[in-house]
């Protein structure tokens, strides 16, 4: 806090020179000495309050900011944690806060008349807005909360139900998709039999898609599991067929009701090449079986078209409608009352 004072100009104990503010050359509050005949003077701040206001003087603008910024940098601090966390406690967080919610996507026969839909999960995330399954169903499955996820899916899809049944048509379709850990044990046995206690009365048949990323084993719990579920009245389904490890085998060793072929085949169902052949081949096995067909992923009128000539039963895909919000899907496709 000493300083060699030249004309207007300052010089600091660390070499810096400076504007003298009026402090620095107010001789009066400071200890100050210019030696006689020259024209410089020492002077030195003595006591707090002078070196605050020389402080002051200096560094308003960042004594004004520092708080400033420290009070920004923690609201940001605040929202990243709040955002980022880890991505399962993320969705520990999305589950307590029902986040989980049913987009609808409808299933027509092959008279092009609506017949079911089929439920698709998406996130309605208050930051990120819609996030599509792929991005979080991998980690669900692999963090066991995709259970309870779909037990709030299926109690959403009940809700909505409740209010447009006498809408649908008779013997509509409902599919949920599940996975292998949902036959770990026997509570959606319980959970199918409320859901289809509580529309009793009316002609709505459940489905369980069941996909082959988790390989399901045929052991004996499992399989009482089906046998269950059968006796109830539930229809299960092998999604995306014929891409997986044990589609052949799932219909080995389980009772399926229904094959949905997977929209990479339906995709080369017009041109002559493998697709095709393979979908003829899946025709005749599901046939042979006495197993219903969807055919997945129909986009172009000409597969509608090609996909009504093999007669398969049921068709689903954008040609038709992309998954709704449950409003938008009574709007399009149900009656109006
Ligand atoms: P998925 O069960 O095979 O569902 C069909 C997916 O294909 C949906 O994607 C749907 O939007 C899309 N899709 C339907 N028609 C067309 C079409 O014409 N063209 C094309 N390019 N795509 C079409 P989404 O909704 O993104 O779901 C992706 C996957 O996430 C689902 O595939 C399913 O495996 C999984 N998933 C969705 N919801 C659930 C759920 O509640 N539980 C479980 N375990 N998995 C779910
Ligand atoms: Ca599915
Ligand atoms: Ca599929």
């Amino acid at each position: 806090n000493l300083f060699f004072i030249l004309g207007d100009r300052a010089l600091d104990g660390h070499g810096m020179t400076l504007s003298a503010t009026p402090l620095l050359q107010d001789e009066h509050k400071l200890l100050s000495s210019s030696p006689e005949g020259h024209p410089y003077r020492l002077v030195a701040l003595n006591g707090l309050p002078q070196i605050l206001t020389f402080a002051w003087d200096y560094n308003r603008d960042t004594l004004l900011a520092t708080p400033v910024l420290a009070l920004l940098l923690g609201l940001l601090t605040f929202h990243l944690s709040r955002r980022g966390g880890s991505p399962r406690r993320e969705l520990a967080r999305a589950l307590a806060a029902r986040e989980f919610v049913p987009y609808l996507q409808p299933v027509m026969n092959n008279q092009g008349a609506l017949c079911g839909f089929e439920v698709l999960m998406r996130w309605r995330h208050p930051e990120q807005g819609m996030i599509a399954p792929g991005n979080f169903i991998p980690l669900a499955e692999e963090c066991g909360y995709i259970v309870p996820m779909t037990r709030q899916l299926m109690e959403q899809t009940l809700d909505y139900l409740l209010k447009v049944a006498d809408r649908l048509p008779s013997g509509f379709h409902v599919a949920i998709n599940v996975c292998a850990q949902h036959f770990k044990n026997e509570d959606i046995v319980a959970e199918c039999r409320a859901f289809l206690a509580a529309l009793s009365g009316h002609d709505i048949r459940l489905v369980l898609e069941l996909t082959e990323r988790e390989m399901l084993d045929g052991d004996a719990r499992t399989l009482s599991i089906f046998d269950a579920l059968d006796e109830i009245g539930v229809l299960v389904a092998i999604d995306d067929f014929g891409t997986g490890h044990s589609s052949l085998s799932y219909l080995q060793k389980f009772h399926v009701d229904i094959i949905k072929i997977d929209r990479s085949f339906i995709k080369g169902i017009q041109e002559e090449g493998p697709s095709r052949l393979i979908v003829e081949n899946i025709l005749d096995l599901a046939r042979r079986m006495g197993v219903a067909l969807v055919a997945e992923g129909v986009e172009t009128a000409a597969q509608v078209e090609m996909v009504r000539r093999y007669d398969i039963d049921f068709q689903q895909g954008f040609y038709f409608a992309k998954p709704l919000p449950p409003a938008e899907f009574s709007q399009h496709f149900l009656p109006q009352t």
